[in-house]
């Protein structure tokens, strides 16, 4: 509670689980696009299906890339983040 990763507002209804949050998100912290590097995660029964969970670690500091890459408007910042986006 209180970490800067409650700066970022899901809508799981309009997820459609196709990763790109996680990939962007990999490449910011790695310079890879490696999912499992990534400060969110997107849980699912399977690619464009719905029923999608979305959830940030610890290490998520809210800097909004994740939500600037999410076409279907399931991720938001809730407030300004920390690149300003
Ligand atoms: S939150 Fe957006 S970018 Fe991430 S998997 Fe869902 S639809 Fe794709
Ligand atoms: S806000 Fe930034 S650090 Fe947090 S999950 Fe999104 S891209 Fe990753």
């Amino acid at each position: 509670m209180g970490n800067q990763k409650k700066r970022m507002a899901v809508n799981s209804n309009s997820c459609v689980g196709c990763v790109t949050c996680m990939l962007r998100c990999s490449y910011r912290f790695s310079g890879t696009y490696s999912p499992a590097l990534a400060a969110l995660t997107v849980a699912g029964p399977g690619p464009l299906t719905g029923g999608f969970t979305i959830s940030f670690l610890d290490k998520c500091d809210g800097c909004g890339i994740c939500a600037a890459f999410c076409l279907y408007g399931a991720i938001t910042a809730a407030e300004k983040g920390g690149a300003g986006l």
